[in-house]
């Protein structure tokens, strides 16, 4: 096992100060041992220990010469994988499947990532780690370093984290730093205190956390038994996702375990698409920008891994595309009314796939999974909001606004009457 740099080619034997000398990042290279997809099956059935996970169960694509006892794990993983008949209907996508890493310890894919990063922390005895967040990194990161008694420092763009995920963090006890600037202030600062102060990075920046998240892809392909969608539709922020999971893809591909690649397609916010923008344009470097948009886990101007993503999108054939907050957040109103849910940023992906498939990218018969990144209950203040039509970049065309009554039955089944256009015995005879 060793490390390669993506945009010099140049090996190294170890993570120190987390990028190459020329600036670029690193990947992991493995030597894979001998494995079959029998074993993942078999593995399915342990109820406990490290191979109960949805990412150490596929332990020998991922690190496979970590020792148990250095593994930090929930168990994380093991996510559903949901149809739904309103998210076909709205997508124009028939065959569409949701892929929901909200359900995941602290409510986002970002455990996948972190169990692994923390467990190689562990191993190579790191004393205090750090994060940039826009908030679930730093949930995630604070409760894998109580688990494994690590001091935990995060730093977060102030004022720009939902109540949610800083609850989290500050209630996982790790130390909360705001800093006075974007996500991408505050990752730069992490980048130096990685080579000035010793902190053990745990951002997607940390090719381990790449790793865990590759877990997203193996498991919903042994979901399907091994049989690849068309497409998979995946928000994009530091681009740590769309680069996971393209060397997923990669790595399957070469080891023979599939035969299809399916097309990978990264969906960014209007306000925060430097990659798109990249992808559109004729530059040869992408160009970093100042971000805004409602979904704050994508709200990122200068993305970490965006080389490892070009390569992603260029080994899949795939897409990226851009969506906008009204188009986000009537998205997210689709998968919540449901009865899925998820948080802001992980609606990019439904929207990101109906508007692929009114571009005719998507096939209406095309087997789709859109990846949910995170949970509802992650950013209550801006569901909320949507729905007292309160935001004001927004248009809420999908809310569902509460109503005020006086305490009595009288007044209730006049207002039920209003709301119905029906009286309350025709509802209540029924019955
Ligand atoms: C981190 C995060 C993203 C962005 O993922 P990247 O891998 O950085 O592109 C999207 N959605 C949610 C909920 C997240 O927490
Ligand atoms: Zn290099």
């Amino acid at each position: 096992m060793k490390y390669r740099c993506v945009r010099c080619g140049k090996s190294a034997s170890t993570l120190n100060g987390f990028t190459c000398g020329c600036g670029g990042t690193l990947e992991v290279v493995h030597a894979f041992p001998e494995v079959s997809l029998d074993v993942f099956g078999q593995r399915l059935s342990h109820i406990d220990g490290p191979f109960s996970s949805g990412v150490w169960r596929y332990k020998e694509l991922i690190h496979p010469r970590i020792g148990t006892d250095s593994i930090v794990t929930r168990p994380e993983g093991n996510t559903n994988l949901y149809r739904r008949g309103a998210v076909s209907s709205y997508t124009g996508v028939e065959r569409l499947q949701l892929k929901h890493e909200g359900e995941n310890p602290t409510g986002s894919f970002k455990d996948r990532g972190m169990t692994v990063a923390v467990s190689e922390a562990v191993r190579s005895g790191a004393n205090i780690v750090a994060c940039a967040s826009t908030g679930n990194t730093s949930a995630s990161m604070a409760a894998y370093a109580a688990q494994a008694g690590l001091k935990a420092v995060v730093f977060i763009p102030e004022g720009e984290i939902s109540y949610g995920k800083l609850a989290q963090a500050l209630a996982y006890g790790a130390q909360v730093i705001q800093v006075r600037g974007n996500f991408d202030d505050a990752m730069r600062v992490v980048k130096e205190g990685g080579s000035e102060l010793g902190f053990y990075i745990l951002n997607s920046l940390n090719p381990w956390r790449v790793e865990g998240q590759k877990s997203i892809v193996f498991e919903m392909l042994q979901q399907r038994r091994w049989q690849p969608p068309d497409w998979i539709v995946v928000p994009a922020g530091n681009l740590g996702n769309t680069a996971a999971f393209g060397k997923a893809l990669r790595e399957l591909k070469e080891l023979g375990l599939i035969d299809k690649v399916p097309r990978l397609a990264s969906i960014q916010a209007e306000g925060a698409n430097p990659f798109y923008r990249f992808w559109r344009g004729k530059h040869n470097r992408l160009e970093p920008m100042k971000p805004d948009t409602i979904a704050s886990a994508i709200k990122i101007g200068n993305p970490v891994s965006w080389v490892k993503a070009l390569d992603s999108i260029r080994m899949t054939d795939g897409a990226v595309e851009q969506v906008s907050d009204t188009e986000i957040m009537e998205a997210k109103a689709i998968v919540d009314s449901s009865g899925v849910g998820c948080e802001p940023a992980s609606a990019a992906s439904v929207a990101g796939a109906r508007k692929l498939r009114e571009m005719s990218d998507i096939a209406p018969d095309e087997e789709v999974v859109c990846v949910l990144t995170g949970n509802l209950l992650k950013d209550p203040e801006n569901t909320v909001k949507y729905h007292l039509g309160e935001l004001q970049t927004v248009d809420a065309r999908r809310m569902n606004k509460p109503v005020q009554v006086e305490p009595d039955i009288g007044s209730i089944e006049q207002l039920l009457k209003q709301l119905n256009g029906q009286p309350m015995e025709a509802a209540v005879s029924g019955h």
